[in-house]
């Protein structure tokens, strides 16, 4: 089985992908976490992350164990990001490794939780379950601003929330993959829930369409 778990940033995507795969005993997969590792790599690398030619390279050798760098969570990688990732080439050239993890999730599990922006559009359209995670901008950046606070990082609230606002703008107006909610997503709006109350949202989904 395929969960595709879509949404804008800082929603509680993440959280609730990794919860549904342990509650499953599926594989997980943030998809995120390919377009920062492209960004990382071609920062270090000291080129520009909107010179496609140099990201597409990046993007065709990337491997599982790039996924694990630690600065994928800079603010700095996190923007660049979103820049490779309006990058049709590097979109095109991170699809087999998406759709390879989905329908032969590692550690022979029986199914796996992709999360992303694209996943129930473009990545597994074939997805059994597609969910769509929103909660309000405000409550959304105010998540991001105490993990951001959290991680030790020097940072302002204003600046966050205009941030994650640019960052809105740039998913949903790009012409490739932009973020939209598929035709059959459930939306789950987690403006009112915490992680435990997201999680049961989306078990009680799973089973109202007979998936469990
Ligand atoms: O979710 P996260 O903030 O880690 O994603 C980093 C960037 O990668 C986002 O700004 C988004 O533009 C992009 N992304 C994407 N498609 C995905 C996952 C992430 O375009 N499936």
């Amino acid at each position: 089985m395929i969960i595709a778990v879509d949404g804008p940033v800082a929603a509680g995507k993440g959280t609730l992908a990794r919860a549904l795969a342990a509650r499953l005993g599926f594989a997980y997969l943030d998809t995120g976490s390919l377009y920062r590792a492209v960004a990382a790599m071609t920062l270090a690398a000291g080129e520009a992350p909107d010179d496609e030619a140099a990201t597409e390279a990046v993007a065709r050798r990337l491997t599982p164990a790039d996924l694990e760098r630690d600065d994928l969570r800079h603010e700095a990688v996190g923007q660049a990001a979103s820049l490779v990732a309006a990058q049709g080439r590097v979109r095109a050239a991170l699809l087999d490794f998406q759709r390879r993890f989905a329908h032969h999730p590692p550690a022979g599990k029986k199914g796996a939780v992709l999360d992303g922006r694209d996943i129930g559009t473009v990545v597994c359209p074939d997805a059994e379950l597609k969910l769509f995670v929103t909660a309000s901008p405000d409550v959304r950046a105010e998540r991001r601003y105490r993990e951001l606070l959290a991680r030790g990082e020097e940072i302002i609230y204003p600046r966050v929330l205009q941030d994650l606002k640019e960052r809105d703008a740039r998913d949903q107006a790009r012409e490739v993959a932009p973020l939209r909610p598929a035709e059959d997503a459930a939306i789950l709006d987690t403006s009112e829930l915490d992680a435990d109350a997201a999680l049961q949202a989306a078990m009680q989904i799973l089973q109202d369409r007979g998936l469990r």
